[in-house]
């Protein structure tokens, strides 16, 4: 089968790899869609040593069930079924206090990431993926080859949203920062599940557009944006800032529009960085910062539903699966809107 393989540092290409065999307790799926992640060009950045060079790419699948293990009751031929993100156990501690993103077994304390498909196993831009029967949610009417980005594009936030929810009262200001793949499913998420005032930051003026079309304000990313975002909150500053970017203009937008007792998302990996002192410094008191991992089944079956009724939707573009290259140089260019999806 064809797949989309990290080669070297900066480069994927199409390699034929064996369909792979399933266990008793694995399914077979023919993927009708992969997205690409922002974090897939973070990691083909990693060198020619990376340990993932060779491997398949690819955290965002869905498509068809093709074949189903001698165990597997729950799946049958022709279902379509989204692949999770996060391959947790289910039995741990944290998997049983319904914190799988942190599953004891997928997530080693220090781990580059939480074990997921493309990130250490075999990934979902292929034409097929042998996954545990566990590792699948059920996409009703959903059309695979576009709900592929639910797994991440749309898990991620809705787990980041979800870590502040108490706060999103309907007088809160949230802001959002990088209205890309991941942002601009947050934003649908938040319009959809709170009453809170949205503010978008984002550097490409299309982006903005595309957030004041679902209600939000658009403040353009530059030396302007902190003192506009304290001038709209009466110098208050914002409830809940997400930062789906995390360059370092981005996370010094996020420290210095955070509201006292508010609460920052670092979503983005994009290599900002803050220094805190534990002193009389500038962060406001009790603000609360978190560094948030995918998300937990919960938020994932939460993010299905919302898309199921058309309450969230994915802009998707597609790509042949044999573009990858191209798919991955236009990511990396920022022509995207919404989510590139490999269709094999
Ligand atoms: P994307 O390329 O689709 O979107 C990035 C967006 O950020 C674009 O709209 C771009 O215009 C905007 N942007 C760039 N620089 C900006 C700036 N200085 N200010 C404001 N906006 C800016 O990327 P994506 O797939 O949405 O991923 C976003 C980040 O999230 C990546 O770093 C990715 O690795 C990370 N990520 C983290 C997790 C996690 O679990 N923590 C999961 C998935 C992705
Ligand atoms: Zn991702």
């Amino acid at each position: 089968m064809r797949t989309v393989t990290y080669v070297k540092h900066k480069t994927v290409e199409i390699v034929h790899k064996p369909i792979p065999a399933i266990g008793s307790d694995e399914v077979l799926v023919k993927i009708a869609g992969a997205g690409l992640c922002h974090s897939d060009l973070h990691l083909i950045e990693m060198g020619d040593d990376s340990p993932l060079v060779g491997s398949t790419l690819g955290h965002e699948g869905a498509g068809y069930v093709h074949e189903v293990g001698t165990n597997v009751t729950k799946w049958k031929v022709g279902d379509p079924v989204l692949v999770s993100l996060v391959l947790s156990c289910g039995e741990c501690r944290e998997c049983l206090a319904g914190r799988d993103s942190q599953c004891h077994v997928a997530s080693p304390r220090g781990a580059l990431a939480p074990a997921a498909p493309g990130i250490g196993t075999p990934g979902c831009m292929a034409e097929y993926i042998a996954v545990k029967s566990y590792h699948l949610d059920p996409l009703g009417d959903l059309d695979p080859a576009d709900a592929a980005p639910l797994a991440d594009a749309a898990l991620t936030p809705m787990h980041a949203i979800n870590t502040v929810r108490d706060r999103l009262t309907g007088d809160a200001t949230v802001v959002l920062i990088g209205i890309g793949g991941l942002g601009h499913m947050g934003l649908q998420i938040v319009a959809a599940t709170s009453a809170a005032r949205i503010i978008a930051v984002d550097t490409d003026p299309e982006k903005l557009k595309y957030a004041e079309s679902h209600g939000a304000l658009g403040i353009l990313s530059n030396k302007e944006a902190a003192a506009r975002i304290l001038e709209e909150t009466e110098g208050r500053g914002a409830d809940v800032v997400i930062d789906f970017v995390g360059v370092q203009p981005s996370v010094n937008l996020a420290v210095s529009v955070i509201a006292q007792g508010g609460a920052i998302r670092f979503v983005g990996l994009g290599g900002g960085s803050f220094a805190y002192t534990a002193g009389i410094v500038e962060l406001p008191w009790g603000v609360n910062i978190e560094r948030p991992y995918g998300g937990n089944r919960s938020d994932q079956r939460e993010a299905l539903a919302l898309a199921q009724v058309g309450k969230i939707h994915v802009d998707v573009v597609h790509y042949p699966l044999d573009d990858a290259s191209r798919a991955f140089e236009d990511l990396h260019a920022g022509k995207i809107h919404g989510r590139i999806v490999l269709v094999p």
